[in-house]
């Protein structure tokens, strides 16, 4: 989920939406379809098995966004530095 709270650029971006933007961005050149995607099953391994209604398409997807915000969150209190690559982020 994109943040809106902290400080913000003059496009009203957070620190947060934008390393939320560069991951997906990132993820995008080294995947077609979303990684988190079983294209035989149709599932979403981030919802838990639940069935992907977007075909694996990742951009804009709510689910991919709140699973690269938590894991912003997760970096952020532990004091641990930022992936700078999607591939870097830890599961
Ligand atoms: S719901 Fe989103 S995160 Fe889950 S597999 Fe589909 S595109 Fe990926």
């Amino acid at each position: 989920m994109i943040d809106f709270s902290g400080s913000k650029d003059a496009q009203g971006l957070s620190e947060k939406d934008k390393w939320i933007q560069k991951m997906i961005k990132s993820a995008k050149k080294h995947h077609k379809l979303c990684p988190y995607f079983d294209k035989k099953t149709q599932k979403c391994f981030i919802r838990l098995g639940k069935t992907c209604d977007r075909d694996g398409k990742f951009d804009m997807c709510p689910t991919f966004m709140e699973f690269l915000s938590s894991k912003y969150d997760e970096y952020v209190s532990k004091n641990k530095p930022l992936p700078v690559d999607f591939m870097d982020i830890v599961l």
